[in-house]
C-alpha cells in the first residue's frame, strides 16, 4: 500500500516531469526548425543575390583603342563574360546589359548619337529593374600619358556601400598588378548609368589601353580572366564583411538590450 501511495505521489511529478521533458523537446525542435529554416533562408537569400554586370560599349561603338589596336568594347565584354561565368558557377544570379558585340539601342532609332542615347538609357532601364543587385561597369581606360597604367575604382555617393565595394576591390586590384597605387574616386553624379543607381554600385577601369603594358596585357584571354577573378574575389570579400559587420550590428544590439534589462 504504501509503495502504491508513494507511486501515487510520485505520478503528478512523474507527469509534470514528462511534460517539462515534451515541452523541452518540443521547444528544442521548434527551435531547430527555425534554425533550419532561417539557414534555408539565408541560403536562398545567398543564392538569389543578384549581379548586374555591364560591358561598356559595344557594336559601333568600340570606346577606347588600345595602343595595340585592341578595342575596349571586345576586352570589357570578354572580362565580363568570364566574370559572370564565375559568379554564376558560386550560385549568383547574373544580369548583362549585353552579351554580344552590340549596341542596345531601341529598334528603328536612326543615327550613331541617338542609338547611343537610346543604349544608355535601356542599360540603366536594366539596372534599375535590379534594384537589390549589385551593379558593376567594366571599363578601359585612357590617357595622353603613355607611363599611366593600372586598374581605378570609380564609385558614387548614392550608397553608403560603394565606398567599402570599391577599396575591397582597389586592394584586389594591387595585387594582380604590382605598383598600382591607385585609389579609389569619387565621382559626381555626371556619370549617366550611376547617377540615380541606389544599389551598391562600381564602375571599373581595369587598366589603361594607352599604355603599353596594360594592352598588351588586356589583349591576352588568360590575364582577362584573372582580372574577372580579381572582381570575382572582390565581391565575395564584400560579402562576406557585410555578414561580419552585420552579425556585429546585431551582437551589439543584443547586448544594448541586456543592459537596459
Ligand atoms: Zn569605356
Amino acid at each position: 500500500m504504501a509503495s502504491i501511495k508513494i507511486l501515487k505521489n510520485k505520478i503528478p511529478f512523474i507527469i509534470t516531469l514528462f511534460c517539462c521533458v515534451t515541452v523541452a523537446a518540443l521547444a528544442a525542435s521548434v527551435r531547430a526548425g527555425d534554425e533550419a529554416r532561417a539557414a534555408e533562408a539565408a541560403a536562398t537569400t545567398a543564392d538569389k543575390r543578384v549581379i548586374v554586370l555591364d560591358a561598356g560599349h559595344g557594336g559601333l561603338d568600340s570606346g577606347c583603342v588600345a595602343v595595340n589596336g585592341s578595342y575596349e568594347k571586345d576586352i570589357n565584354l570578354d572580362i565580363v563574360k568570364d566574370l559572370g561565368a564565375l559568379l554564376t558557377f558560386a550560385g549568383y544570379e547574373v544580369v548583362y546589359t549585353r552579351t554580344d558585340d552590340v549596341s542596345i539601342h531601341d529598334d528603328g532609332v536612326e543615327g550613331v548619337r541617338n542609338q547611343k542615347i537610346s543604349d544608355m538609357e535601356n542599360r540603366l532601364e536594366i539596372v534599375k529593374s535590379y534594384p537589390d543587385s549589385i551593379f558593376i561597369s567594366v571599363h578601359q581606360n585612357l590617357y595622353t600619358k603613355p607611363e599611366y597604367f593600372g586598374a581605378q575604382m570609380f564609385y558614387t555617393g548614392n550608397n553608403s556601400a560603394n565606398f567599402k565595394l570599391a577599396r575591397i576591390m582597389q586592394e584586389l586590384f594591387a595585387q594582380l598588378q604590382p605598383g598600382n597605387d591607385r585609389e579609389v574616386k569619387l565621382i559626381d553624379n555626371g556619370l549617366y548609368l550611376f547617377k540615380d543607381t541606389q544599389q551598391p554600385a562600381l564602375l571599373i577601369e581595369c587598366g589603361f589601353l594607352s599604355n603599353p603594358d596594360d594592352a598588351a596585357n588586356l589583349s591576352r584571354p588568360e590575364y582577362r580572366k584573372k582580372v574577372a577573378f580579381t572582381i570575382y574575389s572582390g565581391l565575395e570579400k564584400y560579402f562576406g564583411e557585410e555578414v561580419k559587420s552585420k552579425e556585429k550590428t546585431e551582437i551589439g544590439e543584443a547586448e544594448s538590450f541586456l543592459y537596459m534589462q
